[in-house]
């Protein structure tokens, strides 16, 4: 059974990574070891290494794999960098990052997720990320600054806290856009008060939540 994982999560890196241009080293590497079906819910397990993002509770989804690989990918890690993400989910992508640097830190503002999320981190080895629940739209202030910043949900436009959590030289991914559809930007900051921005591609999130992203009013 996990061998026929294995040969999925090969067949995944090949043909949805690699053909489509991802080529960094650690984000490969990352991506070949980690199990994304010990990620999704139990009924989904058989499409865990398919090309699509799956429900796994409280209305949220873990990201499509190229999704997951593309973002990790745009962060420029080297494996000595401190990383903050915004939107724990399952824990899938926060296990990508602990697999290449050491000092993982993530946000959820579902307690329920959360708690599934540090069950499994623990189980696949993962005990180092440091998850919290709050909002996430204010960042991690006593953990700052980051070298690397990803939001994993769709926000109407890029939090002041996260770009001003950020070391200089350090890098900010994150969906901007409605509710439907969002553009992947990055933003390096250049100096105290510079920052430049990048557009990706076009991608679509579930939303992000909170107190600088959409109101809570419009989903409770
Ligand atoms: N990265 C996740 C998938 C993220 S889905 C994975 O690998 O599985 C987006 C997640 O962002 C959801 O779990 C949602 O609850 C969370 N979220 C939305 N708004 C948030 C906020 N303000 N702070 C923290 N988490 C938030």
């Amino acid at each position: 059974m996990s061998n026929n994982f294995s040969v999925a999560r090969r067949l995944m890196v090949d043909q949805q990574l690699r053909l489509r241009g991802i080529s960094d080293p650690l984000v490969i590497a990352a991506m070949l070891s980690v199990p994304r079906h010990l990620f999704v819910e139990e009924a989904f397990q058989s499409r865990a290494y398919s090309d699509a993002p799956l429900p796994i509770g409280s209305k949220q989804t873990i990201s499509q794999p190229f999704m997951v690989a593309f973002m990790t990918a745009a962060l420029e890690l080297q494996g000595t960098e401190k990383v903050l993400e915004i939107g724990t989910g399952s824990g899938y992508q926060a296990a990508v990052l602990a697999t290449i640097v050491d000092q993982v830190f993530t946000v959820e503002r579902i307690p329920e997720l959360a708690r599934r999320a540090r069950r499994i981190l623990d189980l696949v080895g993962a005990a180092c990320v440091n998850l919290q629940v709050s909002d996430g739209t204010f960042g991690w202030e006593e953990q700052r600054p980051f070298d690397a910043i990803m939001v994993t949900a769709g926000s109407p436009e890029t939090p002041r806290h996260l770009l001003d959590q950020l070391k200089i030289g350090g890098r900010l991914v994150i969906p901007v856009g409605d509710q439907i559809d969002q553009v992947l930007k990055r933003y390096r900051r250049t100096d105290n008060a510079t920052f430049t921005e990048e557009t990706l591609l076009g991608c679509r999130f579930v939303p992000l939540i909170g107190r600088y992203g959409w109101p809570e009013s419009d989903y409770s």
